[in-house]
């Protein structure tokens, strides 16, 4: 099954340009044209005419509005950090659609941070009635654990964010590693012929909770996939020159890039393999 791949956000959690900031890329960010405008991180995978967002950061509704997205039917979260949820509550209009509710899929870690921010959606007593009409399911933790969702899988693929350890998910032949150090041994069995990795890379410098450029195109090399793309990008990383200096299969993300890819499940592509 084809799916599209939106990059709704590259940014780092300060976005870029970063406030206050004087420095040239910043400077040049404030085009809304230019490619080193990024919010905050966030895609959006559409197939089967269904739309699956992972996470929803505090730039989603506008976002949403610039990639012209009239209707959510999921949401996965990758952790509970302020960049990766703060977004929750834009889903409102699109959930007061579903009389089911709009499903939420979080770890317990990120699930109480939700419920902690947005207490008033969650509350049973007194609730307040125009609040997001979601429903939050808490997912295992385990490596491998899979989310099914209208035809396809997410697989959680764990990840190490500084001192925790986070979501990241691999569904079809694409995979969304944000907000990454370092990734766990068990994961990388979970990695293996990717058409589409998409990989933290920060800025230049290493950084105690996220990946950084040499790191992250050691990893792409390690893995091995036929494309791979940067995402929670600082203004440490100028779009153009950037990109000249990579490898011609590895590029950063911007805000608005869309792949295409398969996301049927890697046990449905050896299964037609076989028949064919
Ligand atoms: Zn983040
Ligand atoms: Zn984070």
């Amino acid at each position: 099954m084809n799916a599209t791949l939106t990059f709704l956000g590259s940014g780092t959690s300060m976005a870029v340009p970063t406030l206050g900031c004087p420095c040239a890329v910043c400077v040049s960010a404030y085009d809304p044209a230019s490619p080193n405008r990024r919010t905050r991180p966030s895609v959006l995978v559409a197939y089967g005419g269904h739309n699956v967002v992972i996470d929803t950061g505090q730039d989603f509704q506008m976002q949403a509005v610039r990639e012209n997205l009239s209707a959510v039917d999921a949401v996965l979260y990758t952790h509970g950090h302020a960049d990766h949820v703060l977004g929750m509550d834009d889903l409102r209009p699109l959930s007061f659609a579903l009389p089911e509710g709009l499903p939420l899929y979080a770890d317990d870690a990120t699930a109480d941070v939700i419920e902690r921010i947005f207490e008033y959606t969650f509350t049973k007593v007194d609730r307040y009635p125009a609040s997001a009409r979601v429903v939050l399911h808490r997912t295992a933790t385990a490596a491998g654990t899979e989310i099914p969702l209208f035809g396809a899988t997410f697989v959680r693929v764990p990840v190490m964010h500084g001192p925790s350890t986070i979501a990241g998910y691999r569904f079809g032949s694409a995979a969304y590693l944000t907000d990454m150090s370092d990734i766990p041994e068990e994961s990388f069995a979970l990695l293996e012929n990717l058409d589409i990795l998409v990989l933290d890379a920060l800025r230049r410098e290493p950084h105690p909770s996220h990946s950084h450029l040499a790191k992250s195109i050691e990893l792409v090399e390690r893995i091995g996939p036929k494309r791979a793309f940067f995402t929670h990008i600082s203004h440490g990383l100028e779009h153009a020159s950037t990109n000249a200096s990579l490898p011609e299969h590895i590029r950063l993300a911007h805000d608005g890039l869309r792949l295409t890819f398969n996301i049927s499940d890697s046990k449905d592509i050896v299964d037609s393999t076989d028949i064919a």
